[in-house]
């Protein structure tokens, strides 16, 4: 059935959106997550199944059983600064899994798949908006474990038929306005969520990873893209792959980038609070500038964020942390 779709790591950030944004567009969901990282509250409905999507025998099973047509695959690790410390565990995951659940797929008849990737792809930019023709080049080993799961699907494709989509996100941030999902990681190393975090007193103060980069105001640009409008990008890509269009890498950003101090001091002015600021060394792995060309998912998908603004994305995190302060323990 071409509305039954199995979504890996569900129960996370991104994934929980793109389980709400299908199940609102009539789809039939299961979600398939180990839970190492999501939350099973973040799972709103559809059927919740908890298990490794390296596992082959229970991914075999959950296609019969659901009669599964397509899949989005989120679940993995990723974490840039953790991955220059521990490749052998994203090896492991990323990898390792993806390529297990990958053949499982196949071997169970499932021709259609939805990749969650990154702008880590692409290293340090070459040239910047960066679109999807940009050389990639990952500098850390998360961005490296994705690319390589994108080259693998280029190969199932040629061997076995397999249409994919990969979605390479910029910096996804925000929450869902309707205000029961949100972001909760545990340890949380996200800029945004951080800030949040200071903003409500639970944390002492904000660092600042790098203040002499070769930006206006020496630190890092990033292209923050809405989770919302990530989610619908995804339900696009598999309508796109259900009516028959060939295998497609697309960006999602909002051509937009903001440095690390305007995040801190848009936060400030949505918040009306105040918290402390240091300033630190930078992290391994980071890239000065990161933001998109999203041209190409806009014209061959008709893609359009909602959410397009920086001020909107940090007052729809703040709905979420302000009434979730402990995350999903909330
Ligand atoms: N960042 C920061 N302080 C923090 C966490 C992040 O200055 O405590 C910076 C980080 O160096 C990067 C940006 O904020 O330039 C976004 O980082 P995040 O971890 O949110 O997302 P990533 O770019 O790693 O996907």
């Amino acid at each position: 059935d071409m509305k039954n779709i199995l979504v890996t790591g569900g129960a996370g950030y991104i994934g929980s959106h793109v389980v709400q944004e299908l199940l609102k567009r009539d789809y039939t969901v299961v979600t398939l997550d180990n839970l190492s990282k999501g939350h099973r509250g973040a799972v709103v409905g559809g059927v919740f199944v908890q298990g490794d999507c390296g596992n082959s025998m229970l991914v075999g099973e959950l296609v019969k059983q659901h009669q599964i047509n397509a899949v989005v695959h989120l679940a993995a690790d990723s974490l840039v600064g953790e991955s220059m410390t521990r490749p052998d565990k994203y090896c492991r995951n990323n990898l390792g899994n993806g390529i297990e659940f990958l053949t499982a797929l196949v071997d169970a008849g499932v021709r259609q798949f939805i990749l969650s990737s990154t702008a880590a792809v692409y290293g340090e930019p070459e040239y910047t908006p960066i679109d999807e023709a940009h050389p990639t080049r990952p500098v850390n080993v998360y961005g490296g474990t994705k690319l390589m799961l994108e080259q693998i699907l280029g190969w199932y494709e040629h061997a076995y038929g397999l249409r994919f989509v990969a979605l390479r996100y910029f910096n996804a941030a925000g929450a869902d306005p309707g205000g029961n999902i949100g972001e909760d990681h545990n340890p949380e190393t996200h800029l945004i969520p951080l800030v949040m975090q200071a903003a409500l007193g639970k944390r002492e103060k904000v660092t600042i990873l790098g203040t002499n980069y070769p930006t206006p105001d020496g630190t890092c640009l990033r292209d923050y893209i809405h989770v919302s409008d990530l989610a619908v990008a995804h339900v696009l890509a598999l309508e796109a792959l259900q009516a028959g269009e060939p295998s497609a890498v697309y960006n999602l950003g909002n051509e937009q980038g903001h440095s690390v101090r305007e995040v801190v001091d848009t936060v400030r002015r949505v918040t009306g609070r105040d918290f402390t600021v240091e300033e630190g060394p930078p992290r391994e792995g980071d890239p000065a500038v990161l933001v998109a060309s999203s041209r190409k998912i806009k014209d061959c998908l008709k893609w359009q964020p909602r959410y397009g603004e920086l001020e909107e994305i940090v007052r729809t995190a703040w709905a979420w942390h302000s009434n979730h302060p402990d995350g999903y323990q909330s």
